[in-house]
């Protein structure tokens, strides 16, 4: 009864009230992102034209700033593995899990000392670009002049730095 009110409820007040993104039933929603990167999370999420259930994506959110952009993703939780993706990129931004219309979960992204079996190196010659079984390791440091996140590889040293986005498997 209460869905039937509202519904009519937007009926009355026209084409203003479906614009609005509406609250999600079960899944997460992804807040606090790096403005320009809500496409780049939901390539990490692999969200894309097969996936069938509502997305909505606002970027530059927050008025006229623009100041962050926001995810929101039904029918869907996020993993460890890609939450830590979304941190290199997006360190800021807050994972809010719903059930049932309740925020069950809610939390600002930490991003970890490392990441493992998420980014590859950029050097071909490194083991875990061989034909060896290796996980990729990288620690998380930070590129002190352009104030971003930096990671250096445990097998060769190498230091990614520009656009991480590109090294994210
Ligand atoms: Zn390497």
């Amino acid at each position: 009864m209460a869905n039937e009110s509202t519904d009519k409820n937007s009926d009355k007040h026209g084409d203003k009230n479906n614009l609005r993104i509406k609250a999600i039933e079960n899944g997460t929603v992804i807040d606090h992102i790096t403005p320009g990167q809500a496409l780049n999370v939901l390539n990490i999420l692999r969200v894309g034209a097969n996936f069938t259930n509502t997305v909505s994506i606002v970027m530059n959110a927050g008025g006229s700033r623009g100041d962050k952009d926001v995810v929101k993703i039904e029918g869907r939780e996020l993993t460890e593995k890609e939450v830590n993706a979304i941190s290199l990129i997006s360190p800021k931004a807050t994972v809010n899990i719903i059930r049932d219309f309740e925020v069950v979960q809610k939390g600002k992204i930490e991003t970890p000392d490392s990441v493992c079996g998420i980014v590859k190196c950029i050097n071909p010659n490194c083991i875990t670009n061989s034909s060896e079984p290796i996980e990729t390791r990288f620690v998380v440091t930070e590129n002190e002049k352009k104030k971003t996140l930096a990671l250096r590889c445990v097998f060769c040293e190498s230091v990614l730095t520009e656009d991480l986005i590109q090294f994210i498997e």
